[in-house]
Parts: C-alpha cells; structure tokens; sequence
C-alpha cells in the first residue's frame, strides 16, 4: 500500500485558468504541481488500462482533509475514496498519518509528500 505519487498514470495537465493553449502549452512546475504563469494547482487527468479516469491536484499531505477525495495506486491501476483521518502522526515526530476509507493507512508520511485529491 502507498500513497506515492504515481505519474506513469498522468495523462494530461492542463491549468485551471487556461494556460494551455495549443501554443502555449502548461508550464508545469512538477516540483509543486502548479502552473508557472498563475501558480495555481494545476488539473491532472489521470487513467489507467481499466479505464479509470479521474482529474486531480497535487497537494501536500498537510493541506489533505477529512473527507476529501483522493486518488491513489491500487495492485492493477488507480482506485478513489475518501479520506478518514488526516493529522500529524501519533507514533512518529515529524512524520504525517493519512487513512483512507477501504484502503489502509499510513502513519509514516512526510506532510509535504504530494497527494493526489479531487478538486
Ligand atoms: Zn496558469
């Protein structure tokens, strides 16, 4: 189980306020996951060979929220549900937990690993 970011499945970023037109494509900042001209999140279409599409951002694990809608790695592809807890982890100093509802957690991030969520 893990909550890294898995770009094999990106299929297309695009900014939310259209800084990517055919002649200007996004300048994507893959550092933060954000346009460069408004530094904005910028709108990731993610697929899978299953078929399984979703649009996301990249936020930090700090930034996720309870019941916010993440997209993360499953054995044959990407899979989506809802978060159940998001807060500093109680076993480790410094170190985040994430859970998601029918998945698992992970008590071990760090807060500034990007997750995926649906805007
Ligand atoms: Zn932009």
């Amino acid at each position: 189980m893990t909550f890294r970011v898995e770009i094999v499945f990106d299929k297309h970023y695009s900014c939310p306020s259209g800084h990517d037109s055919n002649e200007h494509a996004t300048d994507l900042d893959r550092r933060t996951w954000t346009c460069r001209t408004c530094q904005q999140s910028v709108h990731i279409e993610m697929v899978d060979k299953a078929g399984n599409s979703y649009i996301v951002e990249r936020r930090q694990a700090r930034e996720i929220r309870m019941d916010d809608y993440i997209v993360y790695r499953v054995k044959s592809g990407i899979a989506c549900n809802f978060v159940t807890g998001s807060n500093p982890s109680k076993y480790k100093v410094g170190k985040w937990y994430l859970g998601v509802k029918d998945f698992g957690s992970d008590a071990d991030l760090s807060p500034d690993q990007y997750i995926s969520r649906i805007p």
